[in-house]
């Protein structure tokens, strides 16, 4: 199939070059000059396993190649997949003008032959109906076209696998034609398609990842309780996992959610729910909770450690989570921010988000490797899990730091193994050492 996509970012890209991985021929558009000339030579602007390699497979069988003309591309595509940003507004609504931008020029070239837009952005239920409106208003009369949304699910730090390999991929259309298209272009993946109405499509994706959200705050919540009783919440998680109605996933107790999505797709889906006249105030304590398990682990730091103001902190990790070097409202923005503002100086390190890091966090000192950043500090604050740290020389580390004080927000150590080594270890939700 021709296909284009528009967004050469997280979900464009790597749904680009799967696309093209499985034999379509894929125009990934950009905006961005800059990120398609990197494109072009064959190196990827994002940190994304197995990604780069995929690209440059297909730019060598010439199935795949990077444009900023969106015009053309779509006039050398049947089906135009839309991947661009819609990131929040400050009323929480989702700013959708990336999308219309595209809508437009894609509607001036839509002529005789017919083409399948799909939203693959995430975006508030009716977004669908509006694009159409919108596609209307901009082509030549009766031209051939329909609309689908196709919302994605892939995890940065394992995207393209996920894309790849997805539990379920959910299409809504309106045609047989569009349909038959998208079941097509989805058969070698070899995953169950639920095919729904547009704006069903559109739910599906807003309440699947508020329901992950929901989860973590809710295991944060558990983890606050755990300390205040000095029970484990690992134990906890473990037993409530087990049962096949709750599932282990997304159990994990930690400093809260971070990233492009969840909090976004929270505040939209608060936003449209309002607007269609419901009030979602369980997804608004779901965000509460959020904000709240980072000022608790702040407070937690300052009460163990002590007056910040002559401490020098290593900060362990910076990207939202791990494999991924995305740092958009990753967690640790907010901890080292109220770290400063208590008087600390924070060196920090990160296996591979520290060149974005650079751009949302100033006056820190950005070092190599780990034991440099621990070398001088006062303790260390573990804020992402990156497996290397699980394999860190913590005998070393213990020498290296001032307070032999470690604090872990995602706990990925065992609390006995660090009272044997003789680190005071401050995790969250169990006994090791309570707020
Ligand atoms: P991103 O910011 O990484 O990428 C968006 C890209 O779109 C950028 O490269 C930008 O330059 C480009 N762009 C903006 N306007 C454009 C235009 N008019 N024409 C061409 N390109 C344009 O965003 P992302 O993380 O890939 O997210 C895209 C959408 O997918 C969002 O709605 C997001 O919520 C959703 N989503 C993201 C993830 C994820 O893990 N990142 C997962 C599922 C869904």
């Amino acid at each position: 199939m021709k296909i284009t996509v528009v967004g050469c970012g997280y979900v464009g890209l790597v749904s680009g070059a799967c696309f093209a991985s499985l034999g379509n021929q894929v125009i990934c558009v950009d905006v961005d000059a800059k990120k398609v000339a990197m494109l072009k030579k064959g190196r990827s602007p994002i940190y994304e396993q197995g990604l780069e390699g995929l690209i440059q497979d297909s730019l060598r069988t010439k199935r795949i190649e990077f444009t900023t003309d969106l015009g053309s591309a779509t006039r050398r595509s049947d089906v135009i997949f839309i991947a661009v940003g819609t990131p929040p507004k400050p009323n929480g609504d989702a700013d959708l003008s990336y999308i219309e931008n595209v809508t437009r020029v894609v509607a001036k070239e839509i002529k005789n032959s017919y083409k399948l837009i799909v939203e693959k952005s995430t975006v508030p239920v009716q977004t669908g109906l509006w694009i159409k409106a919108t596609l209307a208003r901009h082509a030549r009369k009766n031209a051939p076209f329909d609309v689908a949304s196709n919302p994605e699910f892939l995890r940065e730090g394992s995207a393209v696998s996920d894309f790849l390999n997805p539990d379920r991929i959910i299409v809504g259309t309106e045609s047989k034609k569009a349909r038959e298209i998208m079941h097509d272009l989805y058969r070698p993946l070899k995953a169950p398609i639920l095919f729904t109405d547009i704006k069903s499509a559109e739910i599906i994706k807003h309440a699947s990842n508020s329901f992950l959200a929901a989860k973590i705050s809710f295991i944060n919540a558990i983890s606050n309780i755990c300390e205040a009783a000095k029970a484990d919440v690992e134990q906890v998680a473990a037993g409530m996992g087990l049962d096949h109605r709750i599932g282990k996933e997304f159990l994990s107790a930690g400093i809260g959610f971070g990233g492009s999505c969840f909090p976004k797709d929270l505040s939209a889906f608060i936003y449209i729910s309002n607007k269609l006249g419901y009030d979602f105030k369980l997804l608004k304590v779901v965000e509460e909770i959020n904000e709240e398990q980072k000022k608790i682990f702040v407070k937690k730091i300052r009460k163990a450690a002590g007056d910040l103001r002559s401490k020098t902190v290593a900060v362990l990790g910076l990207a939202f989570k791990p494999n991924t070097d995305d740092m958009r409202c990753a967690p640790s923005v907010d901890i080292i921010s109220a770290l400063k503002q208590q008087g600390a100086k924070i060196r920090c390190y990160d296996p591979h988000a520290i060149p974005k890091a650079k751009t949302v966090l100033k006056g820190v000192t950005y070092c190599q490797d780990s034991y440099s950043c621990c070398e001088g500090s006062d303790f260390a604050v573990i804020l992402t899990e990156w497996h290397e740290f699980k394999e860190l020389d913590l005998k070393r580390v213990k020498t290296l730091l001032k307070q032999r004080l470690l604090f872990d927000g995602r706990n990925i150590y065992e609390p006995e193994r660090m009272k044997k080594l003789g680190l005071r270890y401050i995790s969250i939700g169990r006994a090791s050492e309570g707020r």
